[in-house]
Protein backbone atom coordinates (compact mmCIF):
# COMPACT_ATOMS: atom_id res chain seq x y z
CA UNK A 1 0.00 0.00 0.00
CA UNK A 2 1.30 3.47 -1.01
CA UNK A 3 1.98 5.71 1.86
CA UNK A 4 -0.60 8.25 2.49
CA UNK A 5 -1.02 11.49 4.66
CA UNK A 6 -4.37 11.15 6.79
CA UNK A 7 -5.72 14.58 7.39
CA UNK A 8 -7.68 14.41 10.60
CA UNK A 9 -9.49 17.80 10.96
CA UNK A 10 -12.68 19.10 13.17
CA UNK A 11 -13.50 20.85 15.65
CA UNK A 12 -11.40 20.99 19.34
CA UNK A 13 -12.61 18.38 21.28
CA UNK A 14 -13.75 16.08 18.04
CA UNK A 15 -11.33 13.06 18.82
CA UNK A 16 -8.43 14.34 15.92
CA UNK A 17 -5.32 13.40 18.61
CA UNK A 18 -7.40 9.96 20.03
CA UNK A 19 -7.71 8.85 16.65
CA UNK A 20 -4.49 9.51 15.69
CA UNK A 21 -2.75 8.29 18.37
CA UNK A 22 -5.03 4.84 17.66
CA UNK A 23 -4.45 4.79 13.87
CA UNK A 24 -0.95 5.53 14.16
CA UNK A 25 -0.92 1.98 16.00
CA UNK A 26 -2.62 -0.25 13.30
CA UNK A 27 -1.26 1.03 9.97
CA UNK A 28 0.73 -1.34 8.75
CA UNK A 29 4.03 -0.15 9.11
CA UNK A 30 6.31 1.40 12.07
CA UNK A 31 6.95 3.99 9.78
CA UNK A 32 4.15 6.81 11.08
CA UNK A 33 4.63 10.01 12.00
CA UNK A 34 1.95 12.10 13.85
CA UNK A 35 1.49 16.12 13.34
CA UNK A 36 -0.53 17.52 15.92
CA UNK A 37 -1.51 20.86 15.87
CA UNK A 38 -1.03 21.31 19.93
CA UNK A 39 2.03 20.21 19.69
CA UNK A 40 3.50 21.98 16.37
CA UNK A 41 2.35 25.16 18.26
CA UNK A 42 4.73 24.36 20.92
CA UNK A 43 7.34 24.32 18.57
CA UNK A 44 7.61 25.32 15.16
CA UNK A 45 4.68 27.22 15.21
CA UNK A 46 5.35 28.94 18.25
CA UNK A 47 5.35 32.17 16.65
CA UNK A 48 1.72 31.84 15.16
CA UNK A 49 -1.43 32.95 16.50
CA UNK A 50 -5.38 32.11 15.74
CA UNK A 51 -5.79 34.90 13.28
CA UNK A 52 -6.85 33.43 9.65
CA UNK A 53 -3.88 34.56 8.08
CA UNK A 54 -1.62 32.56 11.03
CA UNK A 55 -4.03 29.70 11.03
CA UNK A 56 -3.12 29.45 7.17
CA UNK A 57 0.31 30.03 7.87
CA UNK A 58 0.04 26.94 10.54
CA UNK A 59 -2.02 24.45 8.17
CA UNK A 60 0.62 25.23 5.26
CA UNK A 61 3.54 24.54 7.37
CA UNK A 62 2.08 21.00 8.54
CA UNK A 63 1.22 20.26 5.36
CA UNK A 64 5.05 20.63 4.07
CA UNK A 65 6.33 18.85 7.27
CA UNK A 66 4.13 16.09 6.22
CA UNK A 67 5.21 16.00 2.46
CA UNK A 68 9.02 15.84 3.51
CA UNK A 69 7.97 12.33 5.67
CA UNK A 70 5.91 11.75 2.88
CA UNK A 71 9.17 11.88 0.24
CA UNK A 72 11.08 9.31 2.75
CA UNK A 73 8.16 6.74 2.81
CA UNK A 74 6.52 7.57 6.21
CA UNK A 75 3.12 7.36 6.34
CA UNK A 76 1.45 11.13 8.22
CA UNK A 77 -1.20 11.67 10.64
CA UNK A 78 -2.29 15.04 10.92
CA UNK A 79 -4.66 15.70 13.31
CA UNK A 80 -5.48 20.07 12.91
CA UNK A 81 -8.54 21.99 13.51
CA UNK A 82 -8.14 22.90 9.70
CA UNK A 83 -11.25 24.85 9.90
CA UNK A 84 -11.70 26.63 6.50
CA UNK A 85 -12.16 25.07 3.04
CA UNK A 86 -9.55 26.59 1.59
CA UNK A 87 -7.59 25.54 3.72
CA UNK A 88 -8.11 22.40 3.17
CA UNK A 89 -7.68 22.54 -0.24
CA UNK A 90 -4.00 24.09 -0.13
CA UNK A 91 -3.55 21.15 1.60
CA UNK A 92 -4.83 19.10 -0.49
CA UNK A 93 -2.58 20.75 -3.00
CA UNK A 94 0.47 20.74 -1.41
CA UNK A 95 0.19 16.83 -0.90
CA UNK A 96 -1.68 15.44 -3.76
CA UNK A 97 -2.79 11.99 -4.48
CA UNK A 98 -1.13 11.33 -1.13
CA UNK A 99 -3.92 13.27 0.70
CA UNK A 100 -6.86 11.97 2.50
CA UNK A 101 -8.47 14.17 4.28
CA UNK A 102 -11.00 13.14 6.90
CA UNK A 103 -13.53 15.37 8.65
CA UNK A 104 -13.55 14.06 12.39
CA UNK A 105 -17.52 15.31 12.86
CA UNK A 106 -18.57 15.44 16.19
CA UNK A 107 -21.22 18.36 17.06
CA UNK A 108 -20.26 21.22 19.22
CA UNK A 109 -22.24 20.41 22.24
CA UNK A 110 -20.52 17.35 22.42
CA UNK A 111 -17.36 18.77 22.07
CA UNK A 112 -18.24 21.06 24.64
CA UNK A 113 -19.04 18.36 26.99
CA UNK A 114 -16.28 16.50 26.53
CA UNK A 115 -13.79 19.59 26.62
CA UNK A 116 -10.72 17.70 27.13
CA UNK A 117 -8.00 20.21 27.57
CA UNK A 118 -10.58 22.74 29.35
CA UNK A 119 -10.69 24.91 26.33
CA UNK A 120 -14.67 25.81 25.67
CA UNK A 121 -14.20 26.73 29.36
CA UNK A 122 -11.66 29.25 28.34
CA UNK A 123 -13.67 30.06 25.63
CA UNK A 124 -16.78 31.05 27.12
CA UNK A 125 -14.89 33.18 29.97
CA UNK A 126 -12.93 35.28 26.87
CA UNK A 127 -9.92 33.95 28.27
CA UNK A 128 -9.28 32.45 25.34
CA UNK A 129 -10.21 34.62 21.67
CA UNK A 130 -11.10 33.53 18.31
CA UNK A 131 -12.12 30.21 19.29
CA UNK A 132 -13.05 27.39 16.41
CA UNK A 133 -16.75 26.80 16.79
CA UNK A 134 -17.32 29.56 19.01
CA UNK A 135 -15.85 32.82 18.13
CA UNK A 136 -14.18 31.47 15.14
CA UNK A 137 -15.87 29.80 11.75
CA UNK A 138 -15.45 26.49 10.94
CA UNK A 139 -16.70 25.02 7.76
CA UNK A 140 -18.34 22.42 7.44
CA UNK A 141 -16.64 20.16 4.45
CA UNK A 142 -19.46 19.63 0.82
CA UNK A 143 -17.07 16.85 0.16
CA UNK A 144 -14.51 14.78 1.88
CA UNK A 145 -12.51 11.97 1.93
CA UNK A 146 -13.83 9.91 4.79
CA UNK A 147 -16.51 11.21 7.57
CA UNK A 148 -16.60 9.69 11.02
CA UNK A 149 -18.69 9.97 13.47
CA UNK A 150 -17.22 9.75 16.82
CA UNK A 151 -20.67 10.33 19.33
CA UNK A 152 -21.84 6.96 18.76
CA UNK A 153 -18.64 5.15 17.97
CA UNK A 154 -16.22 3.49 19.37
CA UNK A 155 -12.16 4.37 18.96
CA UNK A 156 -12.03 0.85 17.40
CA UNK A 157 -14.88 1.36 15.39
CA UNK A 158 -13.76 4.94 13.73
CA UNK A 159 -10.30 3.25 13.16
CA UNK A 160 -11.42 0.36 11.34
CA UNK A 161 -13.49 2.39 8.92
CA UNK A 162 -10.74 4.78 8.03
CA UNK A 163 -8.52 1.39 7.56
CA UNK A 164 -11.55 -0.19 5.21
CA UNK A 165 -11.34 3.41 3.65
CA UNK A 166 -7.36 2.73 3.11
CA UNK A 167 -8.57 -1.08 1.92
P1 LIG B 1 -9.11 16.86 19.48
O1 LIG B 1 -7.72 16.32 19.21
O2 LIG B 1 -10.00 16.77 18.27
O3 LIG B 1 -9.12 18.20 20.13
P2 LIG B 1 -9.14 14.84 21.55
O4 LIG B 1 -8.76 13.59 20.84
O5 LIG B 1 -8.08 15.55 22.35
O6 LIG B 1 -9.82 15.86 20.52
O7 LIG B 1 -10.35 14.56 22.55
C1 LIG B 1 -11.45 13.79 22.17
C2 LIG B 1 -12.16 13.23 23.40
O8 LIG B 1 -13.30 12.47 22.98
C3 LIG B 1 -11.27 12.27 24.18
O9 LIG B 1 -11.54 12.46 25.56
C4 LIG B 1 -11.77 10.89 23.71
O10 LIG B 1 -11.59 9.88 24.69
C5 LIG B 1 -13.25 11.15 23.48
N1 LIG B 1 -13.88 10.23 22.49
C6 LIG B 1 -15.00 9.50 22.71
N2 LIG B 1 -15.32 8.75 21.63
C7 LIG B 1 -14.36 8.98 20.70
C8 LIG B 1 -14.13 8.47 19.39
N3 LIG B 1 -14.96 7.58 18.82
N4 LIG B 1 -13.06 8.94 18.72
C9 LIG B 1 -12.23 9.85 19.29
N5 LIG B 1 -12.39 10.37 20.53
C10 LIG B 1 -13.45 9.93 21.25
Amino acid sequence: MENKCLWLFGLSGAGKTTLATALAEKLPTPKVKILDGDVLRQGINKNLGFSEEDRFESVRRAAEIARLFIEEGYWVIVALITPLEAMRQSSRQILGEHYIEIFVNTPLEICEQRDPKGLYAKAATNEIRNFTGKTAPFENPAITDIVIFTENNTVEACCEQILGFLG
